[in-house]
């Protein structure tokens, strides 16, 4: 189990929480108990074989790990370079937000909690974790504004076949936002019997460490997977960006090797120059407070978050995971953008060309490896494909046609 142990073993963050300055937990006191409580509990499970092996379990026959690396044969000779896809859409519900559900309940059941509660915006992490629930014999509370509720209504369908609780939101705008207020409300009446999943690598410390840990599963074997392929290292990784977790699980397994350049991608919506009509935090954020913690977010002058957009709902969150901001501001990774117009371009292109439909949260990440490949022919690129498309088509063809 050499293996396992090296994923749950990071330099980053410090005790506190802190990636640089990033990071941290800021959070009314009464959860400052409950986080501590969380974080010991989290050590003692991720040093206890029978815990690592159950997860693994899990991954290895439940959601069909390791998921495999695919060779884009067709979009790397248009495009110039040898492109290949981590096939993360492969993943039993669909994408890799599976990866750190199950940690989670697998965690909250160890700890004794009884129900798993989360916030949800499209669907996805809803999904997911009523589906780890439903698995573990958790109950679940799913908390999404009433908007989302009509607009992702399949996904709404799929939790309460799953046994979910769907609470609409009724508050604001009626969407991700005020659902993650809500969710956060009822997560302070009762902290004890509920357990607050987190849906991405944001949130106060553990939950940034945690969530990584659990989605480094995706590196890890691409790194050797991508080995015993090429006999090489990548040349390339890119991933979309929305909390970071994909982004983050892809790369941390390669962030020590610094001959490997790394991509993130934000969504730069509809205007990068317009605030409403974009999502690119790193791009065009500056530092604050949100949500518990410390990183760039995109905000007014009293500090509130700014509307954001993306095509993709996945992605359109205004702040993001701190150790991105740490690694934009240590020039680790590279944060760029694709705007709504070319991830909608780059999801026809790798349907009509390799017979893959993609999220479209994961059609950013494929639009950029295209710009790279042009500015570097020759060298090779793995993509993280976060997630499949089965959830946009409706969306894509009332919008855009078929794509010819
Ligand atoms: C939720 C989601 C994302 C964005 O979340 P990250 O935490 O940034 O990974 C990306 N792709 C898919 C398919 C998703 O469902």
């Amino acid at each position: 189990m050499e293996y396992n142990k090296k994923r749950f073993n990071n330099k980053l963050p410090n005790e506190d929480g802190y990636f640089g300055e990033y990071g941290g937990s800021f959070i009314p006191p009464n959860l400052e108990e409950i986080m501590k409580e969380i974080n010991s509990e989290y050590q003692k499970a991720i040093n206890d074989e029978s815990f690592l092996n159950e997860l693994h379990d899990l991954y290895k026959n439940y959601v069909g790990r390791p998921s495999p690396i695919f060779y884009a044969k067709s979009l790397s000779k248009k495009y110039g370079a040898k492109i290949y896809f981590k096939r993360e859409d492969l993943n039993h519900t669909g994408a890799h937000k599976i990866n750190h559900c199950l940690g989670e309940a697998l965690l909250a059941k160890r700890m004794g909690k009884k129900k798993i509660i989360a916030e949800t915006g499209a669907g996805q992490h809803g999904v997911a974790l009523a589906t780890s629930a439903a698995l573990l014999g958790l109950e679940c509370d799913i908390y999404m504004g009433e908007v989302d509720i009509k607009k992702e209504y399949p996904n709404v369908i799929r939790m309460k076949i799953l046994g979910a609780k769907v609470i609409p939101v009724t508050a604001g705008l009626k969407t991700l936002k005020d659902a993650v207020d809500e969710a956060f409300n009822q997560y302070l009446a009762d902290p004890v019997n509920q357990f607050y999943a987190i849906g991405s690598v944001v949130g106060p410390h553990p939950f940034p460490m945690m969530v990584r840990d659990f989605q480094t599963v995706v590196g890890y074997e691409a790194k050797e997977q991508f080995l015993n392929l090429t006999g090489k290292a990548p040349d390339n990784l890119v991933a979309c960006v929305g909390g970071g977790s994909n982004a983050i699980g892809l790369f941390t397994a390669f962030l020590d090797n610094k001959d490997i350049d790394i991509y993130g991608v934000e969504p730069s919506g509809l205007d990068i120059n317009t605030d409403g009509q974009h999502a690119a935090t790193l791009t065009k954020g500056t530092v604050g407070i949100m949500h518990g913690f410390k990183s760039y977010m995109l905000q007014n002058e009293k500090g509130e978050p700014l509307e954001v957009y993306s095509v993709a709902s996945g992605l359109d969150y205004p702040s993001v995971g701190p150790q991105h901001s740490y690694l934009k501001d240590i020039k680790r990774v590279n944060y760029k953008h694709i705007n709504d117009k070319e991830a909608i371009s780059a999801f026809f292109e790798i349907s009509k060309l390799e017979g893959i439909i993609p999220a479209i949260e994961s059609a950013h990440a494929i639009a950029y490896s295209f710009k790279l490949a042009k500015e570097k022919p020759n060298s090779t690129i793995l993509v993280n494909l976060s997630g499949r498309g089965d959830k946009d088509i409706d969306f894509v063809v009332e919008n855009y046609g078929f794509g010819n």
